[in-house]
């Protein structure tokens, strides 16, 4: 057990925890029944943003010691320890020939942390969300109980349990390994289709018939432009006969190693309209300019973050919020209202990104709803902001929306509970699983989860 300091990726609110590596399901086991209420949460690699992997004094648990794979190529399926991540296993199964059903804009997440954020990607429009693809979790939930929870078991309450625990935010036990499907794959490579959009209703516009057409949809807006212009990049994986002079030579390699690493100190305010502008206009016009059809690398595609190691120190010590919401459909006004309100404030806000999302049975916390998601990074000592998320908040619960909980560090408790509609269902869950309440985070104290 080692004491340190930990926070979110956002680097708000730091606290101090012991940290322990159990290395067997019985130093767990005794971890689990020494444990007081309130006194253990599990931490994969810390990516969520907020405070869900955290709790000041307590006990945080690392799973680094579980991290088998056991692929199964028949079954196009694997069985993970819930410490691999995500990185280590496509350096795995690539070779192979397969891909993770559902991707995160990083590779640097652990299976049990996808599984308790119940992670979305750019093709929840065609697959959901990672959930949709777990087959069956092996569980050691707060009674000190070993559980195999099987999606489809004929059991009600093991089902039941098993949602529960798919974006369950590691509050229903410690997940220790996980099954789930395999995306078969011929090349490593995407084939990926850009194009830029002078402004944003044009740029909706095409991202809906998108859906229609490409497995993996992503959207870039220039949130400092006047007219909201931005890029929408869509994909599938490449096939064979896609590809042609080197690629062919290997095409199914592996994902290349970041090599640039983020200085550890960046001046307070760096990230501000100006030099966010000076960055959004070479990145537009770099797009203007490269081919509208390309071949892609896996990595440049789903991970062009990774590329830089640390690259949340360029906010400054005083860090981030993630800004991620959910809205159906039928509100689609609201992205345009929120990135208008950023700009007539001249808050400076990062790489905002549009996703679709597809109608797919959720756990009972699971973030995604039919419609529109849109996430943006905003420097954390804005006031004017902060204050401004929290009257846009009111407009997110009367559009029928939400909040994501792994980029969450802000909203309040009465905000979480008029959103997440299934929350009394997964309380009694949770109850049940974790009797004397023993996780707990510094997400789940804000929220009274
Ligand atoms: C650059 C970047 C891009 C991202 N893009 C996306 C995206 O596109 N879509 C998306 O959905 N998310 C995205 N995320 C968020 C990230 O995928 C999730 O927060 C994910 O849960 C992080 O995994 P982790 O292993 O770091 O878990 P942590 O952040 O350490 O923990 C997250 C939650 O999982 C729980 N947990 C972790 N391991 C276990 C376990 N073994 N058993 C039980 N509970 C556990 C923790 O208690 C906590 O509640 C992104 C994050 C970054 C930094």
């Amino acid at each position: 057990m080692n004491e340190c300091i930990v926070s979110g990726w956002g680097l708000t609110n730091p606290v101090s925890v012991r940290q322990s590596f159990p290395k067997s399901i019985e130093d767990l086991e005794n971890l689990i029944n020494s444990a007081h209420p309130k006194s253990i949460i599990t931490r994969g690699l810390g990516r969520s943003y907020g405070d869900a992997a955290q709790l000041e004094k307590a006990n945080v648990v690392r799973m680094d010691n579980f991290s088998f794979i056991d692929l199964k190529i028949e079954k196009n399926e694997v069985t993970t320890g819930s410490g691999i991540s995500f990185d280590k296993l496509l350096n795995y199964i690539i070779p192979k020939g397969f891909f993770i059903p559902v991707s995160p804009g990083t590779r640097y997440v652990t299976v049990g942390g996808a599984i308790a954020s119940d992670v979305h990607g750019k093709n929840h429009h065609v697959d959901g969300s990672f959930g949709n693809h777990v087959k069956s979790i092996l569980i050691l939930n707060g009674n000190g109980e070993l559980q195999r929870l099987n999606k489809s078991s004929p059991r009600e309450i093991e089902r039941k349990q098993f949602w529960a625990t798919i974006g369950g935010m590691g509050l229903t036990g410690v997940i220790i390994e996980a099954t789930f499907e395999l995306i078969p794959i011929e090349t490593s490579l995407i084939n990926l289709f850009t194009r830029n959009f002078e402004n944003i209703d044009l740029l909706l516009e095409a991202m809906i018939e998108a859906d229609k057409e490409y497995r993996y949809s992503v959207a870039w807006i220039d949130s400092l432009h006047p007219n909201l212009r931005g890029i929408l990049s869509c994909g599938d994986h490449a096939l064979l006969t896609d590809i042609n002079g080197k690629n062919k030579k290997n095409p199914l390699e592996k994902i290349q190693d970041h090599n640039t690493k983020a200085p550890n100190y960046f001046p307070r305010g760096l990230m501000n309209n100006f030099t966010i502008k000076i960055f959004n206009e070479g990145w537009y016009r770099k797009s203007i300019t490269a081919k509208k059809h390309n071949i892609e690398t896996i990595g440049k595609f789903f991970y062009p973050l990774d590329a830089i190691k640390n690259w949340n120190r360029i906010y400054g010590s005083d860090g981030f919020v993630q800004y991620q919401f959910a809205i159906p459909d039928k509100k689609v006004e609201l992205i345009l209202d929120f990135l208008r309100k950023l700009q007539d404030n001249k808050i400076p806000n990062f790489l905002p990104v549009l996703k679709r999302f597809g109608d797919f049975k959720n756990g009972h916390l699971s973030f995604p709803i039919k419609g529109w998601t849109l996430a943006t990074d905003i420097p954390a000592n804005y006031e004017i902001a902060m204050e401004l998320l929290d009257d846009f908040d009111e407009k997110i619960v009367d559009a029928g929306g939400r909040i994501y909980l792994s980029k969450d560090a802000r909203q309040k408790k009465e905000t979480f509970k008029k959103t997440y509609e299934r929350y009394s269902e997964w309380k009694q869950i949770k109850n049940e699983m974790d009797k004397n309440n023993i996780f707990s985070s510094s997400l789940a104290e804000r929220l009274e989860l």
